[in-house]
């Protein structure tokens, strides 16, 4: 059976193709009836626009492959919880229910700074479930950082 911790295993894969071109190393992966039917990765050093979150080219990809801007039925999994604007996304997207790895206290905005994608005043609000596969998400961003400040100091 496919489950939750496979799809985040995708996202993860992703996550490794960003690290790959030295980008901040965070994935997602968008389910729709148990298909991939997309995936994104961070490439905002690479595009140089601050818009190249990776919910937002997997939602995108989506939109493509679903051929309409509902993602009603979808699943989105992401390795990092989504930002402000990554959050605004999903809900204007009327994603179903996004699930992520590791926590971001300085963006998160599914439940750590605060639940955009919980908040009954919008016309939409997704389910949530946290922490999946999060030690493996957190090791791949504090692993990436390490890194960086290595290479800076030789
Ligand atoms: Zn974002």
């Amino acid at each position: 059976m496919v489950t939750d911790i496979n799809y985040m295993q995708a996202a993860i894969q992703q996550a490794e193709k960003a690290k790959q071109m030295n980008e901040v190393p965070i994935g997602a992966v968008i389910v729709n009836y148990d298909d991939i039917i997309a995936t994104g990765y961070n490439v905002r050093e690479t595009s140089q626009t601050g818009l190249s979150h990776a919910e937002l080219i997997a939602i995108e990809e989506a939109n493509r492959h679903i051929g309409s801007w509902r993602l009603e039925d979808c699943t989105l999994y992401v390795t990092l919880e989504p930002c402000p604007m990554c959050a605004g996304a999903i809900v204007q997207s009327r994603i179903k229910r996004v699930v992520y790895g590791a926590p971001d206290p300085k963006a998160g905005c599914a439940g750590t700074l605060m639940n955009l994608l919980q908040d009954e005043r919008f016309n939409h609000q997704a389910d949530v479930t946290s922490g999946m596969l999060q030690e493996e998400c957190s090791a791949l961003l504090t692993g990436f950082f390490r890194e960086l400040r290595e290479r800076k100091k030789k």
